[in-house]
């Protein structure tokens, strides 16, 4: 077989699958190792679907705005799936005058950097959404935001950078990182050498023990996110919601289900502390805060609940960045819980960065380099 290709991706998860798209379309030859045995097997089909704006630092702000300007809107279309994605706004819910003020002052960040998304108050929100109970006093609107399904837009990214050219070998952990002559050129498996010119380091969480190998440490650590699906409900409303202090997220799906992202402060008390798996509290506790909000779903099943782990960076922002130190290396990891919504606009930047090219987004606050000590 052969072990070289221009480009070589660690981590097969929606980063890594948009960008073994972007880069086969330019013409690249692409390699992606993933160490489990299936493709998307970390946050990419766990996560809740969000594409949203709204609520971001400021400083990846501008890649999640590139992607909804200029990528989602047509990725079903080429990538021949449906990624059920719908632009129909997210409304960012308050029920205390201390979420207002929290909801006021993520709405200035966002207008600040260009962002079309305001205040609006209760009855309005109402207009936009009749289900959403007396108790919610105003909300952050942002018309442009939306959601999309992971499973089927991972998959898509997927199977069109196969049809493109790109190989993919599953159950291939990365076990090391090797410089030849000052530049990143090996990646090693337990029973294999792999030759690149360019490597993109795409592995969630376990990009810090492989970057640790040639000398790079990414302030990151586990953290734990939990979701669930309802049975399928009559079609209701089309936006995303969230909350002032994050407790839920959700929108409904395109086959009537609800899926929701919650918390109740305990999830990380895992049975071995490794295996993602849903406790017995937060479907409940999520549950409680979501019916308060949505009376409606009161008697909604939930079918299934499931877990997954966030890569968590100290910053809460991802590193995507050039290694002065290693050339060759590219860090794409870090996303600390919304990578899905960024995840074109990442491939494509990716793309860019391998090729020397200028980027579509200016990444210099998410470059690695910000961790370092200042002098
Ligand atoms: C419950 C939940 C809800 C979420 N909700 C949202 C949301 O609504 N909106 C949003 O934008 N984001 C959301 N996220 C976050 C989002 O899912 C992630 O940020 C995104 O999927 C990251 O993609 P990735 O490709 O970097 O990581 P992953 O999907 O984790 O992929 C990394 C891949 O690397 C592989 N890997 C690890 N170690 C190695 C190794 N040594 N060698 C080879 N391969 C390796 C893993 O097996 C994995 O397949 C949510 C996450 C969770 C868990």
């Amino acid at each position: 077989m052969n072990n070289h290709a221009d480009v070589i991706i660690v981590g097969g998860g929606i980063i890594g699958c948009a960008a073994a798209y972007y880069l086969t379309k330019k013409g690249c030859s692409v390699l992606v190792l993933e160490g489990s045995k299936d493709i998307g097997n970390g946050g990419s089909s766990r996560n809740g679907g969000g594409v949203r704006q709204s609520g971001r630092d400021p400083r990846e702000l501008p890649l999640a705005m590139y992607g909804i300007k200029n990528l989602w809107p047509t990725l079903s279309e080429e990538l021949e799936v449906d990624c059920e994605y719908h632009q129909d706004g997210n409304l960012r819910l308050g029920k205390t005058e201390k979420h207002l003020e929290i909801l006021q002052g993520l709405t200035d960040r966002a207008k600040a950097c260009g962002l079309d998304v305001r205040m609006i108050d209760g009855d309005e929100v109402r207009v936009i959404n009749p289900y959403l109970s007396d108790e919610v006093i105003g909300a952050s609107w942002c018309p442009t935001d939306g959601h999309a399904n992971p499973l089927t837009t991972t998959l898509g990214y997927y199977k069109m950078a196969r049809r493109l050219g790109a190989r993919f070998i599953t159950e291939e952990p990365v076990v090391a990182l090797r410089k030849i002559k000052g530049h990143l050129r090996q990646v090693i498996t337990k029973d294999n050498v792999y030759e690149g010119d360019t490597v993109i380091l795409a592995a969630g969480l376990g990009s810090r023990e492989i970057a640790a190998t040639v000398g790079i440490d990414i302030p990151m650590q586990p953290a734990m996110l939990e979701a669930l699906v309802t049975e399928a409900q009559p079609p209701m409303f089309d936006q995303m919601l969230g909350t002032a202090e994050a407790d839920f997220y959700g929108h409904q799906t395109k086959h009537g289900s609800f899926v929701f992202g919650g918390t109740s402060g305990l999830e990380g008390f895992t049975k071995d502390n490794h295996t993602p798996v849903t406790n017995s509290i937060s479907a409940p506790s999520t549950c409680r805060g979501i019916i308060k909000y949505f009376p409606v779903l009161r008697d909604a099943k939930i079918v299934r609940t499931w877990a997954g782990w966030m890569d968590l960076c100290a910053d809460k922002v991802p590193v995507i960045s050039t290694v002065s130190e290693v050339p060759g290396l590219i860090l794409a990891c870090g996303f600390s819980g919304h990578g899905f919504g960024i995840a074109p606009a990442v491939g494509t930047v990716l793309s860019q960065l391998a090729l020397h090219e200028p980027t579509a987004v200016d990444l210099h606050e998410l470059r690695y380099d910000r961790f370092r000590a200042k002098a």
